[in-house]
């Protein structure tokens, strides 16, 4: 039996069962255009992060905004983009195995698809299933500038990677990726701005020698929605993976401008349409969101535009709400929270309920979207 969406399009607000994941379409597109803009304006590429919403419908959109394809995490995740239009993807991680690998070669008959390698194996492995299906992958050799996650050390040994990426048949050295994922969340600017200038210099570095060899470094990838404007604005990076930055979360919202003030580029627009359960106490509302609803990873989701409400703690499928018993909600009240961190709070549900309008009196379900990828791991 299928499962069934928490709402149909046409619906009006007050009709959409809860927990929801929300897309507030309004806010949402306002995201697109500012993000668009900036790239524009900064004459560099945006290669937006699927892992972020794992959506063709909303590649798509970012598509027509400008974006020069997508970047994603998982083979599983390219299958759904290309499957549902999307005709250049980036896998921005390192691909190990000729099972995925085959798959993803597989899918280079149909769509322009790059990967990583940190490692001369990685290389080997990689041109072996494009040879074998008679396709070309981009390769990015990833470095390592400050996140101690995957990527090589950006030095001789990068160059030497890029090396055996050019000597392939099969595969076609497009360049570098140089995210720094731990740099995003940093609260000041001046951290951020230290941390992407620190990997600014280590990219350069590497991306100078591998033309110094006589070899291509055409696309220098990498930033996410915490400092997409530093790298964009550097003149060493010039193709943005910035995921986040269509929704939005609370955590996100912690980050600082210069002056102090909360980081708000972009708008949220992604939301959980929480139902209250039960108000047992005064002091304590329980919501139908906990953790099969909302990853709390990065903090817990905060009560949107809801003074004195503080969500304190998740259990399964149980939210507690305590705080101020006149600002509380009551048994059958709504409300929407913001989730402490987007991409895994998606991978948690179904279904967009896209809403036009949102915070006004005509608020409709304008459309359903899936969440196509979800689940996608391997
Ligand atoms: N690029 C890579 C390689 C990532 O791992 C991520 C997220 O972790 C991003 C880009 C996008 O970052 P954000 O969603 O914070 O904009
Ligand atoms: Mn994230």
């Amino acid at each position: 039996m299928p499962l069934t969406p928490p709402a149909q399009p046409g619906q009006s607000f007050a009709e959409i069962d809860t927990p929801a994941l929300i897309l507030d379409l309004d806010a949402f597109e306002r995201n697109l255009v500012t993000m668009a803009a900036f790239a524009e304006a900064s004459g560099v590429r945006l290669r937006p992060h699927a892992k972020t919403h794992k959506s063709p419908e909303i590649a798509l959109r970012q598509i027509a905004h400008g974006a020069v394809g997508q970047c994603c995490q998982k083979v599983g995740e390219a299958e759904i983009l290309v499957a549902g239009g999307v005709s250049d993807v980036l896998v921005t991680n390192e691909i190990v195995g000729a099972t995925k690998l085959d798959r993803l070669a597989r899918l280079a008959r149909e769509a322009r698809i790059g990967l990583c390698v940190d490692h001369v194996d990685g290389v080997r492995e990689a041109a072996e299933a494009a040879a074998l299906h008679d396709v070309i992958f981009d390769v990015l050799v990833e470095l390592d500038i400050g996140s101690r996650r995957c990527g090589v050390a950006p030095g001789e040994a990068a160059v030497r990677l890029a090396e055996a990426v050019a000597r392939s048949n099969s595969l076609r050295l497009s360049g570098v990726q140089a995210y720094h994922g731990s740099a995003q969340h940093m609260r000041s600017i001046d951290e951020r701005r230290e941390a992407i200038e620190r990997a600014g210099f280590l990219t350069r570095n590497v991306v100078d020698r591998i033309r110094q060899v006589g070899l291509p470094c055409e696309i220098v990838s990498g930033a996410g929605t915490g400092t997409f404007d530093l790298e964009g604005r550097s003149g060493i990076w010039n193709e943005l993976q910035a995921g986040s930055y269509i929704f939005m979360d609370a955590d996100y919202a912690r980050n600082r401008n210069a002056d102090g003030s909360p980081f708000q580029t972009f708008e949220h627009a992604l939301f959980i349409l929480a139902g209250v359960m039960s108000k047992p106490v005064p002091d304590r509302a329980i919501v139908d969101a906990g953790h099969k609803t909302a990853a709390v990873d990065s903090g817990m989701p905060t009560a949107f535009r809801r003074e004195g409400v503080v969500y304190t703690k998740p259990s399964d499928e149980h939210g507690v709400l305590t705080g101020d018993p006149v600002a509380l909600p009551h048994r059958g009240d709504r409300l929407l929270l913001v989730p402490g961190h987007c991409d895994p709070t998606v991978n948690l549900h179904d279904w967009y309920v896209c809403v036009r309008g949102l915070h006004g009196p005509d608020a409709h379900v304008e459309a359903v979207w899936p969440v196509a990828a979800r689940g996608a791991l391997t």
